[in-house]
């Protein structure tokens, strides 16, 4: 008969607790093996993950996406295809400015303003669109990435399955402006949300074919209150009010104007939001600009703005336009495709700042590039995409709620 005393039990029983341990111990050891391994691995397909980027539209949107995606390590050819010749895209003649957070922005991708033709006034940078262009694309030989730049090649229906065959993970980025079709021809919904801005607008735009395309800063005034007793317009209920703010922007040749009233319903207003008189919204264009043009400018006559001068024929609703969806992945193609800059959201109204709006997307392209290249899994597909539908829903959001009364009625320049 076995029998155990005290002693036998006690050191029985601390046998089991070293096995016990020891086998607590070894599987610890596997767990942090197995998470460091795994870890190890994730880390070296990171670093390996690649993708080939294409990019639709060589505007300031499209190639500054260029050389974001240029100095992204996981991108390993980028594609651009842009239907203007590399001339007509150097003589896009309109000025555009770029606010301070934009130069900031533009600055980190280094975009060397000193070395650019135009001028800086109140923090904001003032050039012709074709300057910012050539600029941009004299730095393409450059670029440390392989790249195929198709100009004068438009991006049509049949080239959709041109680019979907191209091997491996592919991110294209429709920037093909606001009357751009790509976003639509890869894929993603067609719908625009549409909001209003709670402001009424009427814009004129001039060109002086005498005059060559100098930048020039733009000029705003305020409380602006027109008396239209001749045309029949009661508007003496205006005299409380604040009155319409003027912004006269553009270069020399190119001058346009956007008249702005937030949202009343004076007598005034409504008058100008249902009647239809073209000579009579002529004549505010002409009398704004004739009192708010620079000294170096000579007055407006009517006989050249009947000729020369487009503009709106009374006030409308200023909105807001956001693509409704903004990025999409596509599995069988293994293709993200990215709505950005105009073709994501612009105005139906110039506010001489719309560059800016327009590049603002592209302040997370790097992060969204960095995240696309590298998901494996459905969550990081999902994630990439979470985080550029909300940075796009975001910027529409700020623009509404600041957008307007920055560019356009606000005393002070940001
Ligand atoms: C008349 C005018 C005056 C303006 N004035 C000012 C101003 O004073 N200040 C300011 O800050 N902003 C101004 N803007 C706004 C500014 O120009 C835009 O905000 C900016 O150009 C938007 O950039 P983007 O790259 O998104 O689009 P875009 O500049 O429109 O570029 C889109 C590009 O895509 C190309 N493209 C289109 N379809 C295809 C296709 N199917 N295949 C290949 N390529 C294609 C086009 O050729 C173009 O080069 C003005 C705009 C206009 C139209």
């Amino acid at each position: 008969m076995l029998t155990m005393t005290t002693c036998d039990v006690q050191s029985y029983r601390s046998a089991v607790s070293a096995l016990a341990m020891q086998h607590l111990m070894l599987t610890a050891a596997m767990v942090v093996l197995f998470v460091c391994t795994k870890s190890y691995v994730n880390q070296l397909r990171r670093q390996h993950a690649r993708c080939t980027v294409v990019i639709i539209g060589a505007g300031p949107v499209g190639l500054t996406s260029l050389i974001i995606a240029s100095r992204n390590p996981h991108v390993n050819r980028i594609v651009v295809y842009e239907e203007a010749s590399r001339l007509a895209l150097v003589n896009r003649a309109h000025q555009i400015a770029f606010d301070r957070k934009t130069v900031l922005f533009l600055k980190g991708l280094d975009v060397d303003f000193d070395n650019m033709e135009g001028f800086f006034e109140k923090n904001i940078f003032y050039t012709r669109i074709g300057i910012f262009l050539e600029y941009l694309l004299n730095k393409l030989p450059r670029v440390p990435v392989p790249l195929d730049l198709k100009m004068e090649t438009k991006f049509t229906r049949e080239r959709v399955q041109e680019v979907e065959t191209l091997e491996g993970r592919k991110v294209v980025l429709a920037c093909d402006g606001s009357t751009g079709e790509a976003a639509r021809l890869l894929g993603l919904s067609d719908e625009f949300e549409q909001n209003s801005c709670k402001a009424y607008g009427a814009t004129a735009s001039m060109d002086r074919a005498d005059q060559c395309c100098v930048p020039m800063a733009e000029r705003r005034y305020h409380g602006l209150i027109f008396d239209l007793a001749a045309y029949g317009i009661d508007t003496s209920d205006m005299q409380d009010a604040s009155g319409f703010t003027l912004k006269l922007f553009g270069s020399s040749r190119y001058r346009y104007m956007s008249l702005a009233i937030p949202k009343s319903e004076s007598m005034l207003v409504k008058n100008m939001r249902l009647i239809l008189d073209r000579s009579m919204m002529r004549n505010i264009f002409i009398k704004c600009f004739n009192s708010c043009r620079a000294s170096s400018e000579s007055e407006l006559n009517e006989t050249w703005a009947l000729r020369n001068m487009k503009f709106s024929p009374r006030l409308f609703d200023i909105k807001l336009f956001q693509r409704r969806e903004t990025v999409a992945y596509f599995e069988d193609a293994d293709m993200f495709v990215c709505a950005e800059g105009e073709a994501a959201r612009c105005y139906n109204f110039q506010t001489g700042l719309d560059v800016n709006m327009a590049l603002k997307g592209l302040m997370t392209l790097h992060g969204m590039l960095e995240m696309a290249a590298c998901s494996q899994t459905e969550y990081d597909v999902m994630s990439a995409m979470v985080m550029k539908a909300r940075d796009s829903a975001g910027i529409s959001k700020v623009y509404l709620s600041k957008g307007l009364p920055q560019s356009i009625f606000s005393t002070s320049f940001s």
